[in-house]
């Protein structure tokens, strides 16, 4: 059977803790994979919040949920912002009452430019405070994932910066949790996990 690929297990904890009319975040909408998943998840009674700086990744996920979601949740907020002002995008009424966010960090896949120019990805200097913000928004017994991706140009940084962030979060406030394959290549994706306890 195998165990679950990292985005799988990324996905199982947050089912765990997210229900019918639940509320959460997708801080990396991407293509929107993660934001369909939030979506069913909380249903038509339910609020999902997400953002990305790309616009073509907003518009991706929007024919995505146009296409996947019968029924939209109550709340349904898609923004072209950056994640570290996560306290703007989410109503204050959410504040410690969020069930999940999830991050996808990296770059988005097939999104190559055609000018050649870099690919846009997560950099730790908005990602960190992103991550903070995040913990704050969660209720106690709420997760928090990060899909982490060593392998490309300053994937690495980034990976290790997350790491130091969530090595040092004081045991009564969450515990925090490392899921990573441990015979694959040091650069494959790898995912750290959050939960709030107070
Ligand atoms: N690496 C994953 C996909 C990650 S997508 C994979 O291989 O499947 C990461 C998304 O984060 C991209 O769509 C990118 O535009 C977005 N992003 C980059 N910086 C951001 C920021 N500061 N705030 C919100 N989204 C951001």
């Amino acid at each position: 059977m195998g165990f679950l690929s990292v985005l799988s297990f990324a996905q199982k904890l947050v089912e765990e803790r997210l229900h019918a009319g639940g509320t959460a975040v997708d801080a990396t909408v991407g293509n929107g994979v993660d934001t369909l998943f939030l979506c069913k998840r909380v249903g038509p009674r339910g609020a999902v919040y997400g953002c990305d700086i790309q616009p073509q990744a907003i518009e991706r996920a929007r024919r995505r949920l146009a296409e996947g979601l019968p029924e939209p949740p109550r709340t349904l907020d898609l923004q072209c912002r950056s994640h570290h002002e996560l306290r703007e995008l989410v109503p204050a009424e959410h504040a410690g009452r969020v069930d999940a966010v999830m991050f996808n960090l990296g770059y988005l896949p097939g999104y190559e430019d055609e000018s050649g120019a870099a690919p846009v990805i997560t950099v730790p200097a908005t990602t960190l405070p992103a991550l903070e913000a995040a913990l704050e928004l969660l209720r106690p017994g709420g997760v928090l994932t990060v899909v982490l991706y060593p392998g490309h140009d300053g994937g690495g940084e980034e990976a290790a910066a997350v790491e130091a962030w969530a090595s040092a979060l004081p045991q009564e406030r969450c515990q925090a949790l490392r899921y990573q394959f441990q015979n694959r290549r040091a650069s494959a994706p790898y995912l750290l996990a959050v939960e709030k306890r107070r």
